[in-house]
């Protein structure tokens, strides 16, 4: 099976191409960009658009084992040709300003369901908010 099959099933990469693989202090990173077809401008929908500036972010996935996965996506600024709007790509893969996917996010609600808050928070951490709001991860049944 390949990495982007992985991503695709496994993930729920969709609309991305895969780059590469890092492997940083027992952590997995994949590197992931926005498939150039799917690119279009985020406030009129033209694909008519030019790339301006790029930068990168981070978000935590589902673990592999004990292992935590992140998906580094490598984001660009797009200039669109009809309206002339500047914007960066949308993020798909996760909630406005969370560091986590939405794929994550329905990983611990299913914990949540079989085991102890407590149990899962330990398992994820203080990084994805949990125990910060009155549901976990402010993550509603229907994610
Ligand atoms: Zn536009």
């Amino acid at each position: 099976m390949s990495t982007t099959s992985v991503l695709y099933h496994g993930f729920g990469v969709r609309g991305y191409k895969y780059l590469k693989t890092e492997y940083q202090k027992g952590n997995i990173i994949f590197h992931i960009e926005r498939d150039p077809h799917k690119r279009c401008c985020a406030e009129c929908g033209s694909k008519r658009v030019k790339k301006k500036g790029h930068f990168s972010r981070e978000l935590r996935a589902v673990p592999i084992g004990k292992k935590k996965v992140f998906l580094c996506l490598h984001l660009h600024r797009l200039q669109c040709k009809v309206c002339r709007s500047l914007k960066l790509e949308p993020l798909i893969l996760s909630f406005p300003k969370k560091h986590w996917t939405k794929s994550l996010g329905r990983y611990v609600v299913e914990l949540l369901k079989e085991r102890d808050c407590r149990r899962c928070g330990s398992a994820f951490g203080d990084e994805l908010g949990y125990g910060k709001g009155d549901t976990p991860l402010g993550i509603k049944e229907e994610v």
